[in-house]
This record gives structure tokens, sequence and C-alpha cells, in this order.
């Protein structure tokens, strides 16, 4: 039976494992530059916003070293410092921030309900995805099978544990080059496994990565299987022949791109053929009115901190004007 009286448990949503049931204003879902944004104006505007962090609180920032390019810290800022003040200043205007995940969301009707970690429902008037995006992965099996053992998705996570070995970075895009490069300043020597001949990557990154000497990239070339015993030590690759070429390293770090974070929300929301949650030009607003997508999650194009938290602000924005109107 549902605290709630005027609304129904949907099928969509099971009450099976529900311990846990109540109502908000607005719900906030991710952590990162978007999530925090629109949780500060949230705050700001008296929404009392709960935020649901996500399994990695912070989002993809708190993966990065240096950030040079956010606006407003004129000497850089580490990801993770970053991250931090943002929730800081999230908490200050008082945003109740519930370190969860979002598991399944019923958005047929208002209130939506969320459920988070398949045990509190929450019903919210107006709902803020601000999800992200995960870094993807091969899809070898070997390369699953390594996981944590040598493979990894995020440079500047784990390059730590390879300091002066050989490592090799998949991936020709900009993502790629910056790990790389990252990687030849700890490790012995870097390989990038570009399976073009060229890099998608801007020119000012590709020149980085060409100027630093203990980076080979391996152009037209293909990762067939991660091998080694109980941590990675080799890699088979394919060249463009066809020709099985195998190299040593102990570290394979995967740099091709990433996915929204928006699987959830399938059901109900118009999406690219990638998964992007689709909005409206010049909105946060998406095809369900009160549910608003912001950040990555929604932004196959610029990806940027800068432009996930001003889109932030502005679905923060959207569902106040929704609130008032509603
Ligand atoms: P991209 O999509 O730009 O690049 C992905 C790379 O991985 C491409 O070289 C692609 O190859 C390769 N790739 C994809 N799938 C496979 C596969 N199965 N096997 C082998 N290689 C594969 O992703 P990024 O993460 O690099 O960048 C995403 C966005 O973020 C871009 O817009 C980028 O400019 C931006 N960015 C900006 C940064 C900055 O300004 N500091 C830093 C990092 C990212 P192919 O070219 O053949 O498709």
């Amino acid at each position: 039976m549902s605290l709630f009286a005027n609304v129904d448990l949907s099928e969509k949503v099971s009450s099976t494992g529900i311990k846990k049931e109540e109502k908000v204003k607005c719900l906030i879902i991710g952590s990162g530059p978007a999530g925090y944004t629109a949780a500060i104006y949230a705050a700001r505007a008296n929404m009392h916003p709960v935020m649901i962090t996500g399994m990695e609180m912070g989002g993809q920032l708190t993966t990065t070293t240096e950030v040079e390019n956010y606006p407003g810290f004129p000497e850089g800022i580490t990801g993770p410092e970053l991250m931090e003040n943002m929730r800081k200043q999230a908490e200050r205007f008082g945003t109740d921030i519930r370190f969860g995940v979002a598991t399944q969301v019923d958005l047929s009707q208002r209130p939506f309900k969320v459920v988070v970690d398949e045990e509190n429902l929450i019903y919210t008037d107006a709902l803020i995805i601000a999800t992200g995006a995960s870094a993807k992965y091969l899809g070898l099996e070997s390369e699953k099978n390594f996981m944590g053992h040598g493979v990894s998705g995020c440079a500047t996570c784990d390059g730590f544990f390879y300091k002066g070995m050989d490592v090799a970075v998949v991936g020709g895009g900009d993502t790629a080059c910056e790990e790389a490069t990252y990687l030849a300043g700890i490790c012995n020597k870097v390989y990038m496994i570009v399976r073009k001949n060229f890099l998608r990557a801007s020119k000012a990154m590709q020149e980085r990565v060409f100027s630093t000497k203990n980076i080979t990239v391996l152009f037209e070339h293909n990762t067939k299987e991660v091998t080694g015993d109980k941590a990675v030590s080799g890699v088979t690759l394919l060249d463009k022949n066809n020709t099985e070429v195998k190299i040593e390293i102990s570290g394979f770090f995967v740099a091709i791109g990433h996915n929204p974070n928006s699987v959830i929300f399938k059901d109900y929301l118009e999406t690219d053929e990638v998964g992007y949650i689709k909005t409206l030009a010049g909105s946060t607003q998406t095809n369900i009115s009160g549910v608003f997508a912001c950040g990555d999650v929604q932004d196959p194009r610029y990806r940027q901190a800068v432009s996930a938290a001003g889109s932030g602000c502005m679905a923060a924005i959207d569902a106040e004007r929704f609130l008032g109107s509603h």
C-alpha cells in the first residue's frame, strides 16, 4: 500500500522490497557539475532539492587531475577539489545529498516515481536527470577478465599503479590522447592503439602526443586479446594485414568514448540512437513535462564540465518555472 493514497504503484515500479516512501518537490539524479549546479539553483529557489549521487559521487571529474579550462580558477584546480567545492556549495543552500543509485523509474504520471537502491521509493513533482555518461569498453572477454587487474577505463585514476612500466591506451580521440600523455609522465613507455590511420583528437592534443618521446602510436591496429596470468602482461593486436602483433604491457587503458547513463529512462524518454536524452532546443525539457535533463546524458556534442554546469542551471530554472505553473 502506497503511503500516498492518490498515487498507485504502477507495474513499472515494483513494490517488492520497498522499505521507505517519501514525497519531494524536486529530485536530482546525478552529482557531476550538472547535478550540483542544478542543486545550487534549485536550493536557492526554495525547491528543497534532494540529490541522489549515483555510484561515482562527483561524476567523471573526480577521475581527472588538473582542470584548467573551468572558468574562475586561473591557476587550475583538481577535478576532485572542484567537485568537492560544488558539493559544499550545494549543501550550503540546503540540498539534501544522499549517496545512492536510482534503480527504477516510473515517469508515466506525476508525481514521478524513482526507486533508489531498490528499496527507497521517492515521489517527485519535478525530476532533473544529470546522470552523465560512462566509459565504453571494447567488449572482449579477456578485457572483462582483467578488469581491475591491468585493464582500466581511467588513466588518471589508475595510472599511478603502473609507474615505470609499459602500458597501452586504446582510442584516437581527445580522451585517449589526454590519457596517453598523462601516462607518459608516469610510465616507461605508452603505446596508443588506434584503429584508423589518423587520430580523431584535436590538433593541439595530437601535437602533444607526437611530441612526447615515450608514446608510440600504432595506427591501424585492433585489439584481439588482452593476455596475462593473474594480471595483464601483454596484448595481442591485429594490424591492417590481419597479422598478429604482440606487445608486452602491464596496463591496458581503454579510452574509446562514453555511453550516456540513460538506460533506466528508456521506456519513457526520447533519446538519439546512442542513448543521449533528447531535449527541446534551447531548454532542458524532455518529452515528458516536468522531467528535465542536463549535462552529458543529453549532450553528445560539447561534453565539458562548464557546459554541463550551464545546463544544470538551466534545468533548475526550467523546473522552477514548471513547478510555478503546475
Ligand atoms: P571520441 O568519440 O571522440 O573518440 C573515441 C575514439 O575511440 C576514436 O578514436 C574511435 O575511433 C575510438 N574507438 C571507438 N570505438 C572503438 C573500438 N571499438 N575499438 C577501437 N577504437 C575505438 O571520444 P573521446 O572520449 O575521446 O571524446 C569525447 C568528446 O569529449 C569529444 O568531443 C572530445 O573532443 C571531448 N574531450 C575533450 C577534452 C578536452 O578538451 N580537454 C578531453 C577529452 C575529451 P574512430 O576514430 O575510428 O571512430
